[in-house]
């Protein structure tokens, strides 16, 4: 598969059938595996064989799956969680712990934000966020003896910004430190991280992979390029024996390209049991067999709006990384050159006031938390998932009274448009 372009390993790639096996994955929808002798079990738990035993550590659905998505991303080894909070947070925990210290970009997801600067900070996790556009001397200066990896999107959830993924995984290497990139808006189609030096890949796969609204899920994919071995005393849980696993060192027994994945499931999964169901991985696959012809339709929406809407003096302002003279635009075309996503953001003239009449008239757009849904769906954080902030408050936190969070589905553009001005006409 990995010499295939992107969208052969959409519709292919993960799961290959042999003679007379189903031609779709099947869902195996089991808790626990049956074997002919204890022999056979005690090597499972040693990790000396690999197989199946228990639904909350791995499911056979779910590892075709995340093969489909690893063969996508290019990474060597991967998994799927029952969350995108639960990727993020594996992915920092697997190599981090009390004490430990973590440089994330300040322009996130508001759970990520959430989960990192309140939830792990609790566990004894400390964060340092810093702005994706800040020079390479102020990242530097972000980084301490502990710190254990650096956290960014690609396209930031909601802010819009790109990051500079080869700048920023120069500056985390230099420090002995992978960088890990939340690619959930952008998706391995429009951009692989990978390809520009980061080192795991995380996803809440609730957005375009699923693409329907349907099902909550994430993953993580190691790119099996980041040498652990290098570091042994920065990252003891990856590079001295597990007592937990009858003193299994992962990167001896698994090799750089596997250790990780595998710490995250032997270690994490069977503590914490973030497993994605079977029935959701069979979701999530389907989703992921046309990701390549939505995403494309997506972003071509998202632009044609922002080209829309640019022009339109009753808009005070309009985001879309992809759209010419925006802050991002070159960076969007170095990382994107295929497009981006299908959220756009912009204010209305006549701040909060304005945007809630503006949302009331929208027929075709529902209002909805969720993003990157088939439907285009929006949302006016001032008036629901910030509305306990005044609006000086908000524009602290980067949020203008006036922004509308606009996720383009794949209707045709020309009718989402005229939904926004027939909006724009009754207020
Ligand atoms: C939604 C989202 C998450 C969290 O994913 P869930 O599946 O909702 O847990 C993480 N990162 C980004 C960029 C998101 O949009």
């Amino acid at each position: 598969m990995s010499d295939f372009l992107i969208g052969t390993k959409c519709v292919q790639g993960g799961y290959t059938p042999k003679n007379g096996e189903p031609r779709q994955i099947p869902i195996y929808q089991s808790t626990t595996y049956k074997y002919d002798t204890s022999e056979d079990m005690g090597k499972l738990f040693d990790l000396e064989a690999s197989g199946y035993f228990y639904a909350r550590l791995q499911n056979p659905t779910c590892d075709y799956v995340a093969a489909k998505i690893c063969e996508m991303e290019g990474g060597t080894a991967a998994m799927l969680t029952s969350s995108g909070q639960a990727a993020s947070f594996f992915s920092i925990f697997n190599i981090a712990g009390c004490g430990d210290h973590i440089v994330a970009s300040s322009a996130l997801y508001g759970g990520t934000y959430n989960l990192f600067a309140v939830t792990l900070k609790r566990m004894g996790i400390d964060f340092t966020f810093v702005d994706p556009d800040c020079s390479d001397e102020e990242l530097q200066a972000a980084f301490k003896p502990n710190t254990k990896a650096v956290f960014g999107e690609t396209i930031a959830n909601p802010a819009l910004t790109v990051l500079d993924i080869e700048r920023f995984a120069n500056i985390a290497h230099k420090n002995g430190v992978p960088l890990i990139i939340d690619n959930t808006f952008a998706t391995p189609v429009h951009c692989r991280p990978f390809e520009w030096g980061a080192d795991i890949v995380v996803h809440s796969t609730t957005k375009y992979m699923d693409g329907h609204g349907s099902a909550v899920g994430g993953c993580i994919v190691d790119s099996g390029k980041f040498d652990w071995t290098k570091y042994p005393d920065k990252f003891p849980g990856l590079c001295t024996p597990d007592e937990s696993y009858h003193g299994v060192t992962y990167t001896e027994r698994f090799g750089i390209e596997g250790a990780y994945i595998t710490k995250a499931t032997a270690q994490l999964m069977r503590d914490f049991g973030c497993c994605q169901q079977a029935q959701t991985a069979y979701v999530l696959g389907l989703g992921l067999e046309s990701l390549h012809l939505r995403i494309k339709k997506h972003a071509e929406n998202a632009l044609a709006v922002a080209k829309a809407l640019k022009n339109d003096e009753r808009i005070a302002w309009v985001r879309c990384p992809h759209l010419e003279g925006d802050k991002n635009y070159d960076l969007a075309m170095k990382y994107m050159p295929n497009g981006g996503c299908g959220v756009v953001s912009f204010g209305v003239k006549g701040g909060r006031a304005a945007a809630e009449a503006f949302m009331k008239q929208l027929k075709l757009a529902s209002i909805a938390t969720h993003v990157a849904d088939a439907r285009t769906c929006c949302l006016h954080p001032a008036n629901a998932t910030h509305r306990q902030m005044n609006d000086d408050e908000l524009t602290a936190a980067g949020i203008t009274p006036d922004l509308i969070r606009f996720s383009c589905g794949i209707e045709e553009a020309e009718d989402i448009i005229a939904d926004i001005k027939q909006a724009l006409d009754k207020i």
